[in-house]
């Protein structure tokens, strides 16, 4: 059974609107969200028209589990009763609710199949029931998660549902879990609310997932995290997940404002790549890092196959491999970072792509050049200082290192086996190359610069590896002296450019990458 996209119609003024809109965008199911509505006449005329015969579902969702009503239980259980008369279709009740109530179990029962009315005679055609939780605090663990599913299945419902509240992945991660152990056994949906259970409603077809819900259009979102259809079928293509579908995704905190899904997705689809790429957001903490890891290397069969890994998990990622027996390149192993996680035959291994990106950046400058002046700066000692200098010091380079804190630059160089000066030495240096590894110039903040212009000097070559945005406050003073720039958008493109290469053994479409971040 493929697996519904349903959009929920929240105002009934443009609803009858929004019905066909939604139809035409691709939901086979239409959520009546009463509750949000308020006008049961009006939702009752919808329902009486014969183009929504059996495409809906109707709920009236009580504020304690998320929606908008906060009136008497009778009235909303006689409101079940009177819409749901009036057309078969879904009926979606809280399992609490129904828990409580001989009431709503005896109303419902008249007007939706799948409960326990069903041995009852009722000549008349019902709809199916769907019995949701939703955790507005949380995610459960395991297995208090498991045990509430299996709770409300001992209700025997058409549908069991249950939606929780994700902090970051590994939260997701354990709604997918359940959702592809349990799909199996009977009609579900399981789905983690805000942006961190963005994975849950990409994926829900992957796994089972008896139905997903998505917004018609953005500010219609019926529940926190929710995408749009167009979102889910656009950029994540969505109508072509199936369970053979491999994931990728980028692992980071924040990580709302990666390009890489834009960029990967892009890629995969013009490459024709069964594959998804979805944004994962871990929080900041080693142990949350380690946990992650650890399920999706402790549960393969859910297709998790590569990971982009941005801050603060990159040194994490390292460590990570180290101790479960993970291969490390060398390469990477001299950044002290792993951007890149790769799963094959052999478990688990980890690359460093930011150094190659950033010498494909560089290279067109030097790469036919054997006599030129192969001497650079690097502002700033952080991650990408250490792969940017590990690039350079392999090809030759005579790198020196400034940092705002002069520490932690005289921390790189010895270990890189380089040079550094003091942070206030940076204007008085001549080198032929400049690279900025600081944020500084990073949007928002793009009227600053971490080199004064009075510092640059014509012929020198200025890169700059902040690539939001693409032309910052440094590039613009270095061309206005007549030096050569190179944007860290190049250096962006070539690292998820050699992810994409990793994972699917095949060059990727540079051409569609650079033409998705623009
Ligand atoms: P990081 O490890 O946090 O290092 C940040 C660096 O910026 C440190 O050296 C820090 O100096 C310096 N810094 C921060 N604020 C400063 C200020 N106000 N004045 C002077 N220096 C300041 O970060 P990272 O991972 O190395 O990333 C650095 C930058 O690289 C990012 O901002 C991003 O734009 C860029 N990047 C580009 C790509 C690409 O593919 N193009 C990929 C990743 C990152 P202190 O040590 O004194 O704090």
């Amino acid at each position: 059974m493929a697996t519904h996209l349903i959009t929920s119609v929240i105002v009934v003024a443009a609803a009858d609107e929004a019905l066909s809109a939604a139809r035409a965008a691709g939901a086979t199911l239409i959520e009546l969200r009463a509750d949000l509505i308020g006008d049961a006449t009006a939702i009752e005329r919808l329902l009486v028209d014969k183009r929504a015969a059996g495409k809906w579902i109707l709920t009236i969702r009580r504020a304690d589990e998320g929606g908008a009503w906060d009136g008497d239980e009778d009235e909303r259980i006689s409101l079940f009763e009177r819409l749901g008369l009036a057309q078969p279709g879904w009926i979606d009740v809280e399992f609490a609710a129904w828990e409580r109530s001989a009431n709503i179990r005896q109303k419902i029962g008249l007007v939706a199949a799948g409960t326990q009315a069903d041995s009852r005679a009722i000549d008349r055609p019902r709809g199916g029931l769907i019995l949701s939780l939703h955790d507005l605090r949380g995610t459960p663990e395991e297995p208090e998660l498991s045990r509430r599913l299996a709770e409300i299945r001992r209700a025997r419902p058409a549908v069991a549902k249950i939606v929780t509240t994700a902090r970051d992945g590994v939260d997701a991660f354990r709604v997918l879990s359940l959702l592809a152990r349990e799909a199996g056994e009977g009609p579900l949906i399981a789905l983690a609310m805000g942006e961190a259970g963005l994975m849950t409603r990409v994926l829900a077809p992957k796994f089972g997932a008896w139905g997903n819900f998505a917004a018609p259009h953005r500010g219609g979102e019926s529940a926190p995290g929710q995408v749009t259809i167009a979102e889910l079928r656009g950029r994540y293509r969505y109508d072509s997940i199936t369970p053979a579908t491999r994931v990728f995704g980028v692992l980071g905190w924040p990580v709302r404002q990666s390009k890489s899904p834009r960029i990967h997705n892009a890629a995969m689809a013009h490459d024709g790549v069964d594959g998804v790429y979805v944004p994962i957001p871990i929080e900041p903490d080693r142990a949350r890092f380690i946990e992650f890891m650890t399920r999706a290397a402790e549960e393969p069969a859910l297709g998790f196959d590569g990971f982009s890994v941005t801050i603060p998990h990159k040194e994490h990622a390292l460590e990570w491999l180290d101790q479960n027996g993970g291969c490390v390149s060398r390469l990477a192993r001299r950044c002290g970072a792993v951007n890149t996680l790769i799963r094959d035959a052999d478990g688990w291994r980890g690359e460093n792509t930011d150094a190659t990106g950033a010498w494909s950046a560089i290279a067109p400058c030097f790469d036919d050049k054997p006599a030129a002046d192969r001497t650079a700066l690097l502002l700033g000692a952080g991650g990408v200082a250490r792969a940017v200098a590990t690039a350079l010091l392999d090809r030759g380079f005579d790198v020196t290192v400034v940092n705002r804190t002069d520490s932690r630059a005289t921390l790189l160089a010895a270990a890189l086996g380089c040079r550094s000066v003091a942070w206030s030495q940076r204007p008085d240096l001549a080198p032929a190359l400049i690279v900025n590894c600081t944020s500084v110039g990073m949007w928002p903040n793009v009227a600053e610069t971490p080199l004064a212009a009075s510092a640059l000097r014509p012929g020198c070559i200025v890169f700059d590896t902040i690539y939001n945005p693409g032309r910052t406050r440094l590039l613009r003073d270095a061309a206005a002296v007549g030096c050569v720039t190179i944007s860290g958008v190049e250096m962006f493109l070539a690292q998820a450019a050699a992810q994409y290469e990793l994972w699917h053994g095949c060059a990727a479409p540079l051409d569609v990458m650079r033409e998705a971040l623009a």
